[in-house]
Formats: C-alpha cells, structure tokens, sequence
C-alpha cells in the first residue's frame, strides 16, 4: 500500500554532484591531459556521498527528521521511537511499560516481522503508539542496494504493515541508519518521509541499562526524537536487553520534564487535525 507520492527535488549535494560531472567531463574533453583530475574529481565526488550515507543525521542526501517541528517543541512534545521490532518478548513489555505511564511512541518495524506477528502491531496501534518503517528484511546491504530494490524493500514493508495495522506508515528509517543517494527519491515516491533521531544510546550494543537511560535522558528535551530498540535485529543478545531496564528511567524523566510524548504522524500533523 503505498503512499501519496511526493515531488522529488534533488538534495543540493546531489545538484553540486552532478555540476562536478559535467565539469570534469568538460575538462576532460577540452585537454585530453585533465583525465586524471577529471577522474579524481569523480571519484572524489562519489568517496564523499557515500560518506554523507555514514552519517545518520545527515541531510545532505534529502530530508532528513532529526527533531520535531517547531510548533510540536514549542506545546512541549517529544518523540520515543523504537526500532527493529516487533519482537514477541521484548515488545509487549515496551507497551506494559508505555501504557503504565501514559506515553505514546513510534515503532519503526521491520516488516517481515511484522508478517510473523501481526498480533503484536496491531497491539502497538491499540495503544495509541504508531508503527513506521524500518524495511522488510533489515538486510545488512540495504545502503548498497539500487533503486528498484530498495523501492522493493520499502513496498512489502508497507504492506505488512497495512495488512497488520490497517494504516500505511508515512516514515522510514533506514537499518542502521546508513543509506545511500539513490535512497531519496525512491522514498519520494512511496510518498515517506525520512525521519533519524536527535539522540540514541546504542542499546542493543550496550547491556548497561544505567547508560543507556542518561544517555537517552540527557537528550531528553522539547521537540527531541529519542531512538531506542524493542527488537533483536543488530545484535541484541542479552537475556534481559537493557531497554526493558532504562525506559522506566526515561519515561521518569521525561514527566519530570513536564513534555508529552507523541507520535510521528501527531508530530508532524497539519495544524487543527490529525493524520492518522
Ligand atoms: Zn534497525
């Protein structure tokens, strides 16, 4: 099911890229003796894209969320978000802990489990929470695939989701947060959005739940989306994943903060109505 599309409009990097190519191609056409700066510049061009793709908080590839919109931060929201689920253990312990505490969050899901437990997403929607997407395979090579792949990956995605959920998601992170340019338009087509984070806390490397929550609290903050994980995908092994032990703490913090916890699409809905 995908969504509305959008107008893709190249990310001045990709503008800069291509200005780059056609003056090295000029170069080198008018001076056979500037192929080699011709070529260096190309390659150079290329090494520093794929480095931007390194850099989940970068924008230089296309939009990218890294905060909620001024007038969410202004009426003192912040967005959890939680990546790599659902998985059958850790997220139904998540949405314990969420509803005890009367807060709202964004799961970015990675489709293909949603397919294996669809039970669980709709869990997550009947709790107010929104679920998004984090691609159907959370494939290690998702940042080196080509267009008509990822635009694949983001598709079954979508329809797991719709078919668990009943609504479509309107936002996609990327596995690991690591993408490539070709990333952009195809998201424009599928009518989502980008959305990263303004803090994370490595919690499915790390098994200290005590600097897992003051990592995530010290970010806590009007307008701030907080990235943690309720499922296994990038290597969480530990029989109690510090997740389940830091987001109490979180959750403290951000009522000491007096903020509401909201979700993407509540976020970033237009002015006076909700998009679902
Ligand atoms: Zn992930």
């Amino acid at each position: 099911m995908p969504g509305k599309a959008r107008r893709w409009r190249a990310p001045a990097a990709i503008k800069a890229s291509a200005v780059v190519h056609v003056a090295a191609v000029g170069a080198a056409v008018g001076s056979p003796a500037h192929w080699p700066f011709a070529l260096g510049a190309i390659a150079l061009n290329h090494g520093l894209l794929a480095a931007a793709g390194f850099v989940p908080r970068s924008g230089l590839l296309g939009p990218n969320i890294t905060r909620l919109p001024a007038r969410a931060a202004a009426a003192g929201a912040i967005a959890l978000t939680f990546d790599d689920g659902p998985d059958p253990e850790i997220t139904p312990r998540v949405l314990d802990l969420l509803e005890a505490a009367g807060a709202r969050a964004s799961f970015f899901c990675v489709g293909e489990r949603v397919a294996r437990h669809p039970g669980i997403a709709s869990r997550i929607v009947a709790g107010g929470h929104s679920v998004e997407n984090h691609s159907h395979r959370h494939a290690t090579g998702f940042a080196w695939m080509p267009p008509r792949h990822l635009r694949r990956e983001l598709r079954a995605a979508q329809h797991a989701i719709a078919d668990a959920t009943g609504r479509a998601p309107g936002y996609f992170r990327a596995p690991f947060g690591i993408r490539n340019p070709w990333l952009d338009p195809v998201l424009a087509m599928e009518g989502l959005h980008y959305v990263s984070w303004s803090t994370r806390a490595f919690d499915t490397v790390r098994n200290d739940a005590r600097r897992v929550a003051r990592a995530i609290g010290n970010g806590v903050r009007a307008g701030a989306v907080l990235l943690l994980h309720d499922g296994r995908a990038t290597g969480l092994r530990h029989a109690q994943p510090s997740v389940l032990d830091a987001l109490p703490e979180v959750l403290a913090r951000i009522r000491e903060h007096e903020l509401e916890t909201v979700t993407l699409p509540e976020a970033f809905a237009p002015a006076g109505g909700r998009d679902g």
